[in-house]
């Protein structure tokens, strides 16, 4: 596993991702001009599903990656594929309904595209269909689950509300809401298993070839690159954290948040399920930042999010930061205090495109130029849903209507009153607070 170990004792920090190794078969980077029907620029799950569509539809496609195919959040995610909705199902219910209903169908629709794209694909990704669970680790938590659970069950969403038992999980939990569509998987295999198919099919694929401006021509637009350029009928930016870098994104529309995620040693399984956690389905705390459990099938536990920390374009690559890691950690042990012999052994994080509407956003930057950015926490099987539902678009014209809802007319963006780093430390330290009442 590449990475650079800090301190000496500890973790392994890594500043790719703890799920694979970074692939050593890569393409030569663009070095003339060329011409195509569509260039995509960015080759994770988004931009790779949105190539691959255009080509099965007969397009000519390039797809420009800075470094390789997969670098991105796609591979380095908690691995939760969950047909639950972005947002906050109790506000929507009542200012947005027909927007809480459009969510719950976008979401299970994107669970379903993705498990049929890993068969249609053959990508073995250890694939586990165990569902979600929404999870409340207090009584107020408990409430609130409850109250998204029949928000969510009005709007159309297929889940169940149970106790600890009932949904098998640790017994620090109390209960919450099950979403059975999807599970767990390691999101490096989903990955590198989509460039695989990508690298197979007629897209040519340029990595190591970072865009460097996308300029709409009237009749086209023009991609460059360091070495190279793509005269391209139509362009679509699939760059997710990246996209506020090139100068024709519109203003406001995403902000580059860092993500953190630790992973343990491998548990005996008579000790997990000592624990509770019988079902394996993956856990996303009700948290106002959540954290996330996932047990992989070698019955390590990858653990995520907890904190969140916005940052500039453009966005550099990074470690860990060694105290969002001890505070991971002393998630871990808090949830699984039967489990705190057990060695946290690596550690790594990756941008996330957050918007203020917290949903994807899909559009035209200019006449020739789209985008589908944004899947927030979500992306794992909204992104390649999306890519493909755009990708539909731009062959046949028709928009379909599950991408309806995130398709921006106007390009405006709000001001988000939540994507403040002084309101995502205010948030955590409410967790914190709240945490004191653990099981009351
Ligand atoms: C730690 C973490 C945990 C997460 N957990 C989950 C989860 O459990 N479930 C879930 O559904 N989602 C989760 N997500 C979110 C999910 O991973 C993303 O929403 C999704 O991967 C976005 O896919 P993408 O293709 O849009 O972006 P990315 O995978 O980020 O791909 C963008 C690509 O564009 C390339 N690029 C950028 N700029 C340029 C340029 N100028 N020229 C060429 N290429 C460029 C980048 O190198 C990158 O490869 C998590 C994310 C993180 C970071």
């Amino acid at each position: 596993m590449n990475g650079n170990p800090l301190p000496d004792r500890g973790p392994r920090y890594t500043t790719f991702t703890g799920w694979v190794d970074r692939p050593t078969d890569l393409t030569p980077p663009l070095d003339s001009t060329l011409s195509c029907d569509v260039a995509v620029v960015g080759g994770g799950l988004g931009g790779m599903a949105t190539a691959l569509r255009l080509t099965e539809r007969g397009a000519d496609v390039v797809l420009l990656e800075s470094e390789f195919c997969g670098y991105g959040a796609s591979s380095r995610n908690a691995g939760q594929i969950s047909a639950k909705p972005t947002g906050e199902p109790q506000i929507l219910a009542r200012v947005n309904p027909q927007l809480l209903r459009d969510l719950v169908r976008f979401a299970a629709s994107s669970v379903r595209f993705s498990e049929d794209l890993l068969e249609q694909l053959g990508i073995e990704c250890e694939y586990e269909a165990v569902g979600n669970v929404g999870a409340a680790v207090t009584k107020g938590q408990m409430r609130k689950a409850q109250r998204d659970a029949r928000a969510l069950l009005a709007a159309g969403a297929d889940l169940k509300f149970g106790d600890q038992r009932e949904l098998g999980l640790p017994d620090t939990f109390l209960g919450g809401m099950l979403t059975p569509a999807g599970g767990t998987m390691n999101p490096g295999l989903f990955t590198l298993g989509l460039r695989a198919a990508l690298l197979g099919s007629g897209v040519r694929v340029f990595e190591e070839s970072p865009v460097q401006s996308v300029q709409d021509v009237g009749s086209g637009a023009m991609v460059i690159t360091p070495l190279g350029r793509i005269r391209a009928k139509k362009v679509v930016l699939a760059n997710n954290a990246w996209a506020p870098e090139l100068a024709i994104t519109p203003q406001r529309l995403s902000r580059p948040v860092w993500v953190n995620m630790i992973e343990t040693a491998p548990v005996e399984r008579d000790r997990i399920v000592a624990t509770g956690w019988t079902s394996r389905a993956g856990l996303a705390t009700k948290h106002n930042v959540m954290e996330s459990y996932h047990l992989t099938p070698a019955d390590t536990i990858a653990v995520g999010v907890r904190q969140l920390k916005i940052g500039k374009n453009p966005v550099v690559e990074r470690i860990s930061n060694p105290g969002v890691v001890a505070d991971l950690t002393d998630a871990f042990r808090a949830r699984f205090p039967s489990l705190r012999d057990v060695a946290v052994t690596k550690t790594w994080g990756g941008w996330i495109a957050m918007t203020s509407s917290r949903a994807p956003v899909v559009g035209k930057a200019s006449k020739n130029v789209y985008y589908a950015i944004g899947c927030n926490g979500h992306g794992l099987g909204q992104a390649p849903y999306l890519g493909s539902l755009l990708a539909d678009h731009l062959t046949s014209d028709e928009i379909h209507e599950d991408m309806m809802p995130w398709w921006q007319s106007e390009n405006r963006f709000p001001r988000s009153l939540y994507l403040h780093n002084p309101v995502l430390r205010a948030a955590w330290l409410a967790d914190r607070i709240g945490d004191r009442r653990v099981g009351r």
